[in-house]
């Protein structure tokens, strides 16, 4: 059908395919979005592939080349649904626009076919429109350059128009990644030929770009920045290094290329210097679940259990303070002291809690308004946020000055504030041409052609009565459609009864249309109203838009200044309401939590009535490094992770869950769980884990805080074992770090002998009756036992099955004291028993076959086999 009205239209199909083609050739790896009237089409092969992912039907219409053609369409007032989905399923889309009107272009040169051009290139990382962006993230575009051993990222959030670089050492490329998660990341498609370097990108984002080497020109970048900013030298953008400048401008230069409407917002760009932030690499937010919880959603995670901010840009700012924590102190007080004063003035905090509630978001429609991509309702979001910030600096006024240093960014948007919000009406119309933009009143021209264009519909209204009398058709129609206009229906069955004056226009399946004199009259006097009524409010709007624009550096600054507010009362709250203190932050190497909690796993356990066992830590130079043993179960990776979370917090500028918190400033934060707890991940998972051991080894100071869980789980005993023992040496010797260990390798212990600065501690734990009870308490020292079986006990093992565990048990700890190699006998039987409940009740009567019957061949590495051997030929002769 709409193939048929777009020939009907006046466009002839072949010309058209042919500037399909056209068009098409210079966007092949992007679906073309071909407008047409009140859709987008897509035809040929984008058809065939898009139209599952888009949702909607494959048809074959017209001929070309004496072929079918495949196409499919969606209507354009929806269009941000199917470009979600598209964008989604890993397309992007090429916007392809009428640059002229159709009527216009046929009644001005008779054309047969109206202009067209691609406008945009949508990708994951250039989305600007609401329905596709997370309102609780930033949506990066980064670029990545590499310049021997320095490399550098810029990015951009275009939905906020801000602009970063950073420039880092090849080893710390990882951390910032991980820290940025975006959304779609370029990068030079020679080096992408890495294997090492493409593992690490797919990492952190689902979209990497390859883009030519020739693009990351440190000159050329030069060169492009200068233009783009209209700058002579670049000295007001900083000392920038030349991967920066490379990253930089490539960043610009695809940008130009992909929103080619030119109109998009660029910040000048911030340098971000590494060295100010607490540097987290991939693995450890990962271990952290910093903005993922487990299931790699939101939900679980450390951001989710704090947030209790009220706005949107609140929200992001927070998700971004937690990812890129500070480590500096003049980053950190000013946010911390904004805190401290909220906890303390809970009026105020309320205050400014309720003012901010549910603010529209002003960063985005301001981004969209200079792209020239807003709309009315875009201009009512950026009044509202004017009007709170004058409220909320009303709030202010003489408060104390690390709240008034804010003053200036609030104050002073009040009369833009007023004539947005007492000129636009509420709600404004998502776009001019959907009308009522005013509110009455406003305009005295607009309001007089508005009321004549609704007398013009009422008499259209009439008319109709009155045609449906004259003509006997009782079911005649009068209707608009954007190619015949206004017409008057009937259904075909009811054509002999047309008077001879009405002149036909359309005939479809079931119905015919017309058009009358009189119609046409009313048409145009109606339409002269609405096209005025339309201009007057195009102008207001114009008008408007050029005002906000005009203000856009201070509207940004004023909706920073919101955030900042909307986070510091967020975090008052939480503060006040959970009993968080503010920690002390020193430059000593110091790390004294006394009563620390983890805010996740409390807030799970209070969501079931269960109270939180709360612990010390004290990492003090002569004990800084902990080594935590204790069954499974005990709380031993909670203990760990609440410790590394109340640094995140800290250098965040949040209190902390404790009584008290005394911290040195850490600069680099890595925790690692061992591979055993990280199957899910299905790789080689030893690997990974030294790898991932590695990192730390090179990457760690003496200002860093290590917490590994069971590392040197990934691989048989003796290995782990020594690894593990290896680490910690190297730790406490070489590297000086605070650090945080939990193994089940008691052996470990034995190093507290020769290592001064390590503390054995324990988790407590309470034999009661055969059973064990969980103290979930840390005290010094190291655990009795492994107290395996009363896990298994708890779990739910057979009776039988537990027996003949201890009996098994009972030897081999007497074959303990034959010496080492019983040692690792003991370990291994013991875990397969557990880990691998038998199906038989009866328990099996020779150790040789308890051994066997619990491994499983498929999933044992040749080493552990080789392990497995030795352990059987060992039972064979005990
Ligand atoms: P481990 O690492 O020693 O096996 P976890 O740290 O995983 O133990 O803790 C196991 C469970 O014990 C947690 O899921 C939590 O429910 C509970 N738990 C841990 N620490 C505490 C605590 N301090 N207070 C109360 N419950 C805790
Ligand atoms: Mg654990």
């Amino acid at each position: 059908m709409k193939w048929e009205q777009t020939v009907r239209d006046g466009e002839t199909s072949t010309p058209m395919i042919a500037q399909w083609r056209r068009l098409k050739e210079a966007h092949p790896d992007a679906l073309l979005f071909f407008r047409m009237g009140d859709f987008y089409e897509l035809f040929f092969a984008d058809a065939v592939n898009a139209a599952p992912a888009l949702e909607v039907a494959l048809t074959r219409r017209g001929k070309d080349r004496g072929e079918e053609v495949p196409m499919c369409g969606v209507p354009v007032h929806a269009v941000e649904t199917y470009l979600h989905r598209a964008i989604r399923k890993g397309f992007k889309v090429a916007v392809c626009e009428q640059m002229e009107d159709p009527a216009e272009a046929r009644r001005r040169s008779g054309k047969t076919l109206v202009e067209r051009g691609v406008v945009r290139l949508i990708t994951p990382g250039t989305l600007t429109e609401d329905a596709l962006l997370d309102p609780l993230q930033h949506n990066w575009l980064a670029a990545l350059a590499l310049e021997r051993d320095r490399a550098a990222l810029a990015r951009v959030d275009l939905s906020t128009g801000r602009f970063e670089t950073e420039a880092l050492d090849r080893d710390g490329l990882a951390a910032a990644l991980a820290r940025l998660a975006p959304a779609e990341l370029l990068a030079p498609v020679e080096r992408l030929q890495d294997p090492l370097l493409a593992r690490q990108l797919r990492e952190v984002s689902d979209r990497i770009t390859p883009i030519a080497q020739v693009r990351f020109d440190p000159g050329v970048g030069a060169r492009i920045l200068k233009a783009r900013f209209g700058l002579a030298d670049l000295a007001p953008l900083g000392e920038l290094e030349r991967a920066e400048l490379g990253a930089a401008g490539a960043l610009v230069d695809y940008l130009e290329l992909t929103q080619k409407s030119g109109g998009f917002r660029l910040d000048r760009p911030v340098r971000i210097d590494d060295g100010a932030l607490l540097q987290i690499d991939p693995a450890t937010r990962r271990s952290l679940e910093l903005l993922r919880g487990p299931d790699g959603d939101r939900a679980g995670s450390l951001l989710a259990a704090i947030d209790r901010t009220t706005s949107a840009i609140g929200a992001r700012l927070l998700a971004r303070r937690i990812a890129e924590p500070a480590a500096r102190h003049e980053l950190i007080r000013p946010r911390a002291d904004r805190v401290a004063v909220l906890v303390e003035d809970d009026r105020l905090c309320h205050a400014l809690r309720a003012l901010l509630a549910g603010m529209p978001d002003p960063e985005r429609p301001l981004a969209r308004l200079a792209a020239g991509r807003g709309g009315p309702r875009d201009l009512r979001a950026l009044g509202d946020a004017a009007d709170r910030a004058g409220k909320a600096g009303a709030l202010l006024q003489g408060g104390p000055g690390c709240l008034a240093i804010l003053l200036p960014d609030l104050l002073g948007l009040e009369e833009l504030a007023e004539r947005l919000l007492t000129t636009l009406a509420e709600p404004a119309p998502l776009r001019v041409e959907d009308g009522g933009l005013l509110q009455p009143g406003v305009d005295a021209e607009y309001d007089r052609l508005v009321s004549m264009r609704d007398a013009g519909r009422s008499h259209l209204d009439g008319f109709e009565q009155r045609l449906r009398q004259e003509t006997g058709i009782g079911n005649l129609k009068i209707r608009h459609n954007g190619m015949l206009g206004w017409y008057v229906e009937v259904p075909a069955a009811q054509e002999g009864r047309v008077p001879p004056d009405f002149i036909r226009r359309q005939g479809l399946a079931g119905a015919v249309r017309f058009t009358t004199a009189e119609l046409q009259a009313l048409e145009r006097a109606l339409g002269e109203a609405a096209d005025g009524a339309q201009a007057r409010a195009c102008e207001i709007y114009q008008a408007l838009c050029q005002e906000v624009l005009a203000r856009a550096g201070r509207l940004r600054s004023a909706a920073a200044a919101l955030a900042e507010l909307d986070v510091a009362a967020g975090l008052a709250e939480l503060a006040r309401s959970g009993g968080w203190v503010r920690p002390e932050l020193v430059d000593e190497p110091v790390f004294a939590i006394e009563a620390g909690r983890h805010p996740v796993v409390e807030a799970a356990l209070k969501a079931n009535g269960e109270p939180f066992v709360a612990n010390d830590c004290d990492l003090a130079p002569d004990q800084r490094l902990w080594l935590l043993t204790g069954p499974n179960m005990a709380g031993k990776s909670t203990f760990l992770r609440q410790n590394a979370l109340i640094v995140v917090l800290a250098q965040a500028g949040a209190f902390v869950p404790a009584r008290s918190a005394r911290i040195g400033l850490v600069d680099r934060l890595f925790s690692r769980v061992g591979a055993a707890d990280d199957l899910a991940r299905g790789r080689s998972t030893f690997m990974v884990e030294m790898l991932e051991t590695s990192t730390i080894l090179a990457r760690a100071t003496e200002r860093s805080l290590v917490v590994l869980d069971e590392i040197g789980r990934g691989t048989s005993t003796w290995d782990g074992l020594s690894i593990a023992w290896a680490v910690v040496e190297h730790l406490h010797d070489k590297v000086r770090c605070r650090g945080l260990f939990a193994t089940h390798y008691h052996e470990l212990t034995h190093l507290a002998a020769s290592l001064p600065r390590l503390a054995l501690h324990r988790v407590k734990v309470q034999e009661w009756q055969g059973s064990i009870v969980f103290l979930h308490e840390i005290g010094k020292g190291v655990a009795e036992s492994s107290y395996g079986i009363h896990v298994a006990a708890l779990a739910g093992l057979p009776k039988p099955v537990l027996n003949r565990a201890r009996q098994v048990l009972a030897k081999l700890e007497r074959n303990e004291a034959k010496g080492t190699a019983a040692r690792l006998a003991h370990d291994l039987p013991l875990l397969a028993l557990l880990e691998e409940p038998a199906e038989d009740p009866e328990p099996p009567a020779d150790p040789l076959r308890v051994l066997l019957e619990s491994v499983d061949p498929d999933s044992l590495a040749p080493k552990e086999a080789l392990d497995l051997l030795y352990r059987l030929k060992q039972a064979a002769s005990s």
